[in-house]
């Protein structure tokens, strides 16, 4: 893959695990449980991509698909002003799109085409949550198969964005605190299938003591398994 770019989570420990920031060209999906840092590293994305290439950024915009209303405007102020950046130009290069559904979800990542066709500099999309309009509307063993193929097209969607302009995307995806919730991995279960030869990084959040967070890179397509450790501060994602 050529001219992949990267995003700095703003913990250098974080980066490094995973090979220098988030990559364009690939999906990014982190998960956890509730509160473990998913939207906060989001949050954190969101701003940094707007930094310059020498400061981990890639100097673009940045598409927030928002699922469950938690965009909020004053912590992404809050990191801005940690990196000295305009706050008001940093918001105003977040578009951020209320998803109501799970099809208005897959329609809003179809219209990131139409902002780009624009004119806009997009390099990030964000999508927070991924998975919770599905688990809500398709529920039950016998949805389970139409709920993996929805997710699959939309997945899919996200992918072509990724490799056709050299975006990185990143989604979340909360799941239950034990690990046997691998299974509620919407990248793995379609492994090998819709996303075929794409790059799919995996982290698994974990709430450790003292407010730190545990960060654990898994079936990484080139890069070794590891943990490494970060802290979520006022001033956004530290190490
Ligand atoms: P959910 O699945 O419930 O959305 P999540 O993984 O997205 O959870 P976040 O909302 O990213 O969780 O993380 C929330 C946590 O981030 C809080 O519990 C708190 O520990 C930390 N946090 C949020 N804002 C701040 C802040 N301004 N200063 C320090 N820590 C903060």
């Amino acid at each position: 893959r050529k001219n992949v770019g990267r995003i700095t989570t703003g913990s250098k420990a974080l980066d490094d695990l995973i090979g220098g920031g988030i990559e364009t060209q690939s999906i990014t999906e982190v998960f956890g449980e509730f509160g473990s840092g998913k939207s906060q590293l989001a949050h954190e994305l969101a701003v940094t991509v707007q930094l310059p290439i020498e400061k981990g950024g890639l100097e673009a915009e940045a598409v927030f698909i928002d699922t469950e209303n938690t965009f909020r405007p004053e912590r992404i102020e809050q990191i801005a002003k940690h990196f000295k950046l305009d706050t008001k130009k940093v918001l105003k290069n977040i578009y951020v799109a209320r998803a109501f559904n799970s099809s208005h979800q897959i329609l809003m990542a179809e219209k990131v085409n139409d902002l780009i066709q624009e004119g806009k500099n997009i390099r990030l999309v964000i999508v927070d949550s991924l998975t919770s309009h599905f688990r809500a509307e398709y529920v039950g063993r016998e949805a389970l198969a139409t709920r993996q193929q929805k997710l699959n097209q939309h997945l899919h969607t996200l992918q072509n964005l990724a490799t056709t302009y050299n975006i990185a995307v990143f989604v979340t995806n909360q799941v239950q605190a034990r690990p046997d919730a691998f299974f509620g991995s919407p990248t793995k279960a379609i492994g090998g299938h819709v996303l075929g030869h794409a790059a799919t990084y995996r982290i698994w959040l974990k709430k450790g003591a003292a407010g730190k967070r545990i960060a654990r890179l898994v079936d990484s397509p080139y890069l070794p398994e590891g943990e490494c450790v970060f802290k979520i501060t006022e001033e956004g994602i530290v190490d």
